[in-house]
């Protein structure tokens, strides 16, 4: 509100307002640039199973990197995307990286499945269905390797038309994951109903994951939930060795975080998980 004596404050204000929608309208310009000169990539971060200590799959990640060579986090420009109306095309763009990319590690003899994020308006998207269908056949990577991350928020804008459009693609064969599980608002009894296979605990659950704290009692109970529920468990953002070892003894299937490995380009990936040996990140036994 304005008052008489805030003459300075409200100036300010406004300035300030002015200055973040000039920023803001220059990104949207940005972002409609970015698609036409292909500024998108995708880099992939390897989730791995804590029984066996296998690559189970691999997590595709969209970075923007513009010309001059910097970068935009997709926190900040994915909804940005997604308000535009543009997330449907870059979003379709990136499930056909995807599936390519999985379908030629398969061709070298590495089974990964492949777990593509979809924002809340490609869920809403009628076409949906075909859309990944399309992708799947044009690709010819197989159903069982593509899975798909919703967050909590983005399944329950729309409950009724979430459980059809989600069960449409279970019985394509397509897996399911809540994504940042425990930072919505989802309820058990929506849980009951989300036809998913897996719950991707947020990490920051994870991050002060410690023998002593009430993380690990949320962590197991989710765990434990979720293992009744027939559904699977990965643990994100996994940076310590202490964490991976605690996420493996409370139960949870796959791990998934820096600890492991960062996002990488494509290249790199097959070549990790040929390397990759999970004891290498568990804590030296020192008691
Ligand atoms: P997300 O799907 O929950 O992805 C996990 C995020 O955590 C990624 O951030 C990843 O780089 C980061 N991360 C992984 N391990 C660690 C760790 O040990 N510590 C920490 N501090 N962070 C870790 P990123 O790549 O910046 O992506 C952020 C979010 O942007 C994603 O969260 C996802 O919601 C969204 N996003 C990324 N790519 C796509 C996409 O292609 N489509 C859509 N719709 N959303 C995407
Ligand atoms: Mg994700
Ligand atoms: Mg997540
Ligand atoms: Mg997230």
């Amino acid at each position: 509100h304005r008052s008489k004596n805030s003459d300075q404050g409200f100036g300010f204000f406004t300035d300030d307002l002015t200055t973040q929608m000039q920023n803001r309208v220059r990104l949207e310009n940005q972002l409609r640039q970015a698609l036409l000169h292909r500024e998108f990539h995708l880099v992939f971060q390897p989730r791995v199973d804590l029984k066996t200590g296998r690559v189970n799959g691999a997590e595709a990640l969209l970075r923007w990197i513009r010309q001059d060579g910097s970068t935009v986090s997709p926190t900040e420009f994915i909804p940005i995307l997604e308000e535009m109306g543009l997330i449907t095309s870059v979003g379709e763009w990136a499930l056909l990286r995807a599936c390519h990319y999985a379908s030629q590690w398969l061709q070298h003899g590495h089974q990964l499945c492949i777990s593509v994020n979809l924002s809340a308006r490609q869920l809403r998207h009628p076409k949906l269905c075909e859309i990944i269908a399309r992708c799947l056949d044009l690709t010819g990577l197989p159903v069982e390797l593509l899975e798909l991350e919703l967050t909590e928020t983005s399944m329950l804008e729309d409950v009724e038309h979430s459980i059809d459009q989600l069960a449409r693609l279970k019985s394509m064969g397509i897996r399911i994951a809540i994504d940042d599980f425990g930072t919505g608002y989802s309820s058990l009894a929506y849980l009951k109903r989300l036809p998913v296979d897996t719950l991707k605990i947020d990490r920051a659950f994870i991050k002060e994951l410690s023998r002593d704290n009430t993380d690990m009692d949320i962590v197991r109970a989710v765990t434990q939930l979720a293992h009744s529920l027939n559904l699977s468990v990965t643990a994100e953002g996994v940076e310590t060795p202490e964490q991976l070892a605690l996420i493996k003894e409370l139960g949870c299937n796959e791990g998934q975080g820096y600890l492991m490995a960062k996002p990488m380009p494509e290249i790199e990936l097959l070549q990790w998980s040929r390397h990759f040996d999970i004891s290498q990140f568990l804590p030296t036994d020192n008691n």
